[in-house]
């Protein structure tokens, strides 16, 4: 540690009361320096874990003093490596700032604090008979801190929408240590720039968020559940524009490819019909049983011509669960092929999912990888999991990355559906945004962190 940061540490220590600063064990902080990025280990200084706006102004005002970064961490179950202490310094966790406020049936709207799990938030929702329906696949892990700053979506965000469509307001600590209160507990409300979108999806690049209040919804009463085998990723993507054309919006299409069905059959053989090369999950639901089971049979009817096989629909809840499950350890069953993948969370215009697809594949072939892509094929958005064994694999597996990247911007798409940028994917903004829309993000984010203290390094490439 530098002089500079011996002296915030002893300030901190001094400010806060003890055990609630982490520092000078290399094991300890080991954890908080890696995220589910894969990107490696970097570790902070030091981690503060803070339960008040109070203390995270005084973290603010000693690293502000001492020109010591700091980066949020909720919890780090990050693909970008946001949370990532890249210039080391201090850790700020929000994992004692874990209080759900208030739950509101009347407004519908709730209070959150920002370490608050996702999975818990659910499931005291639902207690009320609410939904809360952003369902990123980390819900039991990830807090909803972390998924404001990242606008965390997931399967439901076909017929939902991502997180930003919940954020009614927030509140949070800026680098300068002002704190602020953005946007309003009324579900309209257009006065001044709209702080709260600008920091739904920052990155804790902007501020430290305290607390969030989300909009909720009466809870669906009834959810059908389906699954379907294509004979390749073609007939699956027509089946998913067919659906989507006649009107009927699922909650969830989420589509597997070939080699997601062939570590999937590894564990459950001979459940697929022969020749099956993608498969769909689809999900419908809403308050009245019959129309939503009548609505799961039409999708049925729409992709049959397209399907190879009898169409799979969910009988009681148990068979839901199992449906869900062939979805939810696809990665484990991914690692059982290759211990190793990069997961890549490109999305593209649903029109351009099976060129897409394609395209990942033959980048993988190029380099002497194996591709394989899942996702939320309803709204686009493709997990491109490159899969490797030794790590000395990793220059051609950084090379597939790129080439997916660029496919994707070249088909009209992003490169990041729901992950985020942070350092994974820092040097490809500007391709897809252009010079003078990263310049102009650049100066936002020095009018919000004039120092460049708060997660430096994320987003942007260094100057
Ligand atoms: C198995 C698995 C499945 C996943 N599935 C999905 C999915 O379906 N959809 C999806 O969108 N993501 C998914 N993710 C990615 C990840 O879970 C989300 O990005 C999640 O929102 C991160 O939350 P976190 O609490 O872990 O944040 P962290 O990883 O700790 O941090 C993420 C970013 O948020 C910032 N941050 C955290 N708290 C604050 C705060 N209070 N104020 C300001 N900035 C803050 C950090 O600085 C960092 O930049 C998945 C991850 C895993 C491991």
């Amino acid at each position: 540690m530098t002089p500079a940061r011996e002296a915030a540490l002893a300030e901190l220590q001094a400010r806060l009361p003890p055990g609630r600063v982490l520092a000078g064990d290399a094991e300890a902080l080991e954890p908080w320096g890696r995220d589910e990025s894969e990107l490696g280990s970097f570790p902070p200084e030091v981690v503060v874990k803070v339960e008040s706006e109070a203390e995270i102004q005084a973290v603010f005002e000693v690293a502000t003093r001492h020109r010591v970064p700091v980066v949020p961490v909720g919890a780090r179950s990050g693909k970008s490596g946001g949370s990532l202490a890249i210039q080391g310094g201090i850790a700020l966790s929000t994992e004692r700032l874990n209080r759900i406020l208030e739950i509101n049936p009347e407004d519908l709207v709730a209070r959150v604090e920002p370490g608050v799990i996702l999975a818990t938030f659910q499931a005291e929702v639902e207690k009320h008979g609410l939904f809360y329906p952003p369902d990123p696949n980390s819900l039991e892990l990830c807090t909803l801190g972390g998924n404001v700053a990242e606008n965390a979506g997931g399967p439901r965000a076909l017929k939902y929408g991502v997180t930003r469509e919940y954020v009614l307001g927030l509140r949070a600590v800026l680098p300068t240590g002002e704190v602020i209160r953005t946007g309003h507990r009324s579900i309209k409300g257009v006065a001044g720039y709209d702080l709260t979108a600008l920091l739904v999806g920052s990155e804790g690049t902007l501020a430290v968020v305290t607390e969030i209040m989300v909009k909720l919804l009466p809870r669906p009463r009834h959810v059908a559940t389906a699954l379907v085998a294509f004979a390749d990723v073609g007939a699956a993507a027509r089946a998913v524009s067919r659906v989507l054309a006649q009107g009927v919006i699922p909650r969830c299409l989420e589509l597997m490819d070939d080699v997601s069905l062939a570590a999937i059959a590894r564990t459950s053989p001979g459940r697929f019909p022969t020749g099956a090369g993608a498969l769909l999950l689809v999900e419908t639901d809403g308050n009245d049983e019959e129309q939503v089971f009548a609505e799961i049979v039409r999708v049925a009817d729409l992709v049959a011509a397209d399907a190879r096989g009898e169409v799979l629909v969910a009988q009681g809840e148990a068979q839901r669960r199992e449906i869900w499950e062939v979805r939810r350890y696809l990665s484990v069953n991914l690692k059982a092929i290759h211990p190793m993948k990069l997961s890549e969370d490109i999305a593209v215009p649903r029109s351009k999912i099976p060129e897409m697809v394609a395209r990942a594949k033959a980048i993988g072939l190029s380099v002497g990888l194996e591709v394989a892509t899942y996702g939320h094929a309803g709204d686009g958005n493709l997990h491109c999991n490159v899969m490797y064994d030794r790590v000395e694999e990793r220059p051609r597996v950084d090379e597939a990355v790129a080439a997916i990247l660029r496919a994707a911007i070249e088909l009209g798409g992003t490169i990041t559906g729901e992950h985020g940028v942070g350092l994974a994917k820092r040097d490809f903004l500007e391709l897809e945004q252009g010079r003078e829309a990263v310049a102009l993000q650049r100066r936002l984010k020095a009018v919000f962190d004039p120092l460049g203290l708060l997660n430096p390094g994320k987003i942007f490439p260094p100057a």
